[in-house]
């Protein structure tokens, strides 16, 4: 099958290479026999509801959001309209804050956000930076991955997070959350990028795109060799480790 990808300003959110994650998803789709078509979405350009099977979104700092902010709220009846139609999204780090409803940068500057997920964000003083091991329950899998944001992120109370923080600081640093997620939309602090030592994380994505794809269920999909992904997330699993963590 296609799977249609809309990336959400490739050329202006991609700090720490977020634009890996794109690689790793065509890989892996395309071991699978699949093909995925990856789209830019940025600047004016208009997004159509159910033209995409996956929306991404990739991190930058607070002057990228700045620039973004408005355009992407422009966007959001499309984004909404695109998710209750069973669309899957991706979000990291500034991606992520701007999926909230409203990102209030250090200088004092609040930025809409588009309200896909229930939190809002507000920047503090220490920057979290790091790296990150979360226990992600509802997959029975871990995540490691790299923090670096000023921006902390509370969730409502009824919010779901990605995963609980095993080391690391995540949403806020004390709450012991990290990210967020509702259906198939995620948002998270983690870039590395994120993708090619999460795997798993790769292929429920796919799956997900592919239900709506299809307008069916997430597929099964054929195991491939994941030697060298479990190793990178090895390695990063015990850099969070040797960091400690408050949590
Ligand atoms: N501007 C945000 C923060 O510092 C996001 C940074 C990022 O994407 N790395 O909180």
């Amino acid at each position: 099958m296609r799977i249609r990808v809309g990336h959400l300003y490739p050329d202006y959110l991609n700090i720490y290479a977020d634009r890996g994650n794109m690689a790793v998803l065509a890989r892996r789709a395309g071991l699978r026999g699949h093909e995925l078509e990856v789209e830019s979405v940025s600047m004016g350009d208009e997004l159509r509801p159910g033209a995409h099977d996956l929306l991404y979104v990739g991190g930058g700092q607070d002057r990228e959001q700045e620039l973004v902010a408005f355009d992407l709220a422009a966007k959001a009846e499309a984004a909404h309209e695109a998710v209750a139609g069973g669309a899957a999204v991706l979000a990291v780090c500034g991606g992520y804050q701007l999926l909230g409803r409203s990102y209030r940068g250090r200088d004092g500057v609040e930025l809409p956000g588009i309200g896909l997920l229930p939190l809002e964000t507000v920047a503090g003083e220490r920057r979290m930076i790091g790296d990150v091991l979360l226990d992600c329950e509802w997959s029975g899998r871990t995540l490691a991955g790299f923090e670096n944001h000023a921006g902390r992120t509370l969730l409502d109370a009824e919010a779901v997070p990605l995963g609980r923080v095993v080391h690391g600081f995540g949403n806020d640093g004390e709450s012991g959350f990290e990210g967020c997620r509702v259906g198939r939309v995620i948002g998270t602090y983690l870039h590395g990028p994120l993708l090619p030592r999460n795997p798993w994380l790769a292929d429920w994505l796919l799956a997900q795109s592919l239900a709506h794809a299809s307008h069916g269920e997430p597929p099964e999909l054929e195991p491939v060799g994941d030697e060298l992904e479990a190793e990178a997330h090895r390695v990063a699993a015990e850099r969070a480790r040797a960091r400690g963590g408050r949590f």
